[in-house]
């Protein structure tokens, strides 16, 4: 899961992680208001969605077209004036005001949003520093060491990824030992790569330290500082902050269900979690139905080799019964960009017979209006089949994988020509 900027930053100052002082709000008025509760001056006003770019990024209104914003956000056309961009420097509460104004209830396009972009319900108002280096610092699971590393870099406060592509000597990489924590030669050798000596060498060390242990002890599988800054009086803080947690160790993290902004989520995955399904939403046609995820890879894999796309896919995991069946069509149904089921079950502990009578009991409760075909495998799986074949509904049964990938994708086809 990922969160806001501003619930990073208070995550990170909790942690002994220097980050400048700031107030989110919603309103413009409180942004007047929270720019002088943090003294005036130099004060910049961020808009909060989960995604990068927002420096360069558009605000705009729904008359604005969206790949004209995507064209500006993306430096591939200038920007007009009055287009306001996701972060802003303002020097006086009135212009808080305003910056916030030209914010809040816009929708932000960035390159990384794409046209769609993402509303914008709440900047944050943070105290602008002077900045003298800009760095770039960021954690990452390497599946290799199996460690988290850390990765540092001087090219800060641009985009990454093409300093990683053009120049990638100029980003070191640091694994760290997870029952060790990031010792201190490491932290010396990070701060020496970033360029940092004396007392800013000496406060980095600090900062890369709690850092490191904030995202071990949060189970982040993703931080990244960009930029980390050195301020004119030689501080060390970070300056923006995109963290992503590891879903999997949300049991450890009960207070992370408050930070989950559910506008910024799939729909339909909010949904799928609530009922206990695990739901992927993607771009083709062919909605897939599964029990396990090792399932779902290769009915996918199948699908894309017999010339069909996945629409998503939903794991049942070891249940099959009627309500969560139920749930789970109306969940894959909810797609309108839908044109076929594939229903691809294996019966090992569960069998196949009582999967088919929960197949039936939902197929009537729902309107199907695209064509459904089912693949039973496993404790009798010939019982379950002939219940389908039986039944008078119009599912189409299969034997094997291959069939069903090869009826799911014409059968798709048949469908969107029709
Ligand atoms: P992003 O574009 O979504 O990654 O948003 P950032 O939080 O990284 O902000 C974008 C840019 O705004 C930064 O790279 C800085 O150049 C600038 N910026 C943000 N805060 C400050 C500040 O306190 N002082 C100055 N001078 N620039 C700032
Ligand atoms: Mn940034």
């Amino acid at each position: 899961m990922k969160v806001h900027e501003y619930q990073a930053k208070e995550l990170l100052a909790k942690a002994g992680v220097a980050v400048p002082a700031g107030i989110v709000v919603s309103t413009p008025a409180e942004a007047a208001k929270a720019y002088e509760e943090l003294g005036g001056g130099l004060i910049v006003v961020k808009a909060q969605v989960h995604a990068g770019g927002r420096g360069k990024g558009v605000a705009v209104g729904p008359e604005v077209d969206r790949g004209l914003a995507l064209a500006i956000a993306s430096g591939e056309k200038s920007r007009p004036d009055g287009m306001a961009k996701g972060v802003q420097l303002v020097k006086s509460a009135a212009d808080a005001e305003k910056a916030a104004a030209s914010l809040l209830g816009k929708t932000l396009v960035t390159y990384q949003t794409g046209p769609e972009g993402q509303a914008i319900k709440k900047v944050l108002i943070t105290v602008g520093h002077d900045i003298a280096k800009e760095l770039y610092l960021g954690l990452a699971v390497d599946r290799n060491t199996k460690r988290p590393v850390v990765m540092a870099s001087t090219e800060g406060g641009v985009d990454i990824e093409t300093v990683a592509h053009n120049t990638p000597e100029k980003i070191v990489h640091e694994p760290v030992d997870v029952a060790l924590g990031l010792q201190p030669f490491q932290a010396r050798k990070l701060c020496k790569a970033l360029g940092l000596s004396g007392d800013s060498a000496k406060k980095g060390a600090v900062f890369l330290k709690n850092f490191v242990k904030f995202c071990i002890d949060s189970d982040a599988s993703l931080a990244e500082i960009n930029p980390l800054i050195v301020t004119d009086k030689g501080e060390v803080m970070a300056l923006d902050c995109k963290l992503n947690f590891d879903d999997n160790a949300n049991f450890r993290h009960k207070d992370y269900a408050a930070l989950i902004d559910e506008d910024e989520e799939d729909p339909a995955e909010l949904r799928a979690g609530r009922s206990g399904l695990s739901y992927v939403s993607l771009d083709g046609d062919i909605a897939c139905l599964v029990n396990g995820a090792g399932l779902a890879m290769s009915t996918m894999d199948l699908i894309k080799y017999h010339g069909g796309e996945p629409a998503n896919f939903l794991d049942v995991g070891g249940g099959a019964e009627k309500d969560q069946v139920l749930e789970a069509f109306r969940i894959l149904l909810s797609s309108d960009k839908v044109n076929a089921v594939l229903v691809n079950i294996f019966g090992g502990i569960m069998r196949c017979d009582v999967i088919a009578q929960a197949l039936l009991a939902a197929y009537d409760e729902i309107d199907f209006r695209v064509p459904l075909v089912v693949r039973l495998e496993g404790t009798n799986s010939d019982i379950g089949k002939a219940l389908l074949e039986k039944s008078g509904r119009k599912i189409i049964t299969a034997d094997g994988l291959t069939d069903a990938a090869q009826k799911v994708v014409a059968a798709a086809k048949k469908h969107s020509a029709a």
